[in-house]
């Protein structure tokens, strides 16, 4: 026979199936009643899932030096240029030692062209294969005072 008594519309099914069960239950007494909170379910449901944070693993975002101080490049400031450029042998470094970002790095070295065809960066510089020639006198131990 029929415990429910009634039939149930299929869109409900679930819910119509719920009071057959409790009623199936509380058949035995030594079995305590389940109450069934939905509100508390969904409460603890939102508790349960998962929570928004930054990702702990995203790289961080690293501006070159020009674009974050926003310099702009002048030919003729040759002190801030040549600090791009080897003391030995007067080459500009690469983007590895820069840093600079593809976009600057190009700018910089025509800046710095154009710098040394204006004659305010040296273009001739010491060969490297004489960079650890020994020193042949002291230039700061003169035997007399020189005024150059
Ligand atoms: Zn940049």
């Amino acid at each position: 026979m029929d415990h429910c008594g009634q039939r149930r519309t299929r869109g409900r099914g679930d819910n119509g199936r719920a009071p057959c069960s409790t009623g199936g239950g509380q058949d035995g007494s030594h079995a305590p009643p389940v109450t069934f909170d939905p509100e508390k379910l969904e409460q603890l449901l939102k508790d349960d899932m998962p929570i928004d944070i930054p990702n702990p693993y995203e790289r961080e975002k690293v501006q070159c030096l020009l674009c974050k101080y926003n310099i702009r490049l002048d030919y003729k400031n040759s002190r801030f240029l040549s600090q791009f450029l080897s003391p030995y042998t007067g080459k500009l470094y690469g983007r590895n030692i820069t840093r600079l970002c593809k976009k600057k790095q190009k700018e910089l070295e025509l800046t710095v062209e154009h710098s040394r065809g204006a004659g305010y960066l040296a273009i001739m510089l010491k060969n490297v294969e004489f960079l650890k020639d020994p020193k042949l006198f002291d230039p700061n131990q003169p035997i007399r005072p020189h005024n150059f």
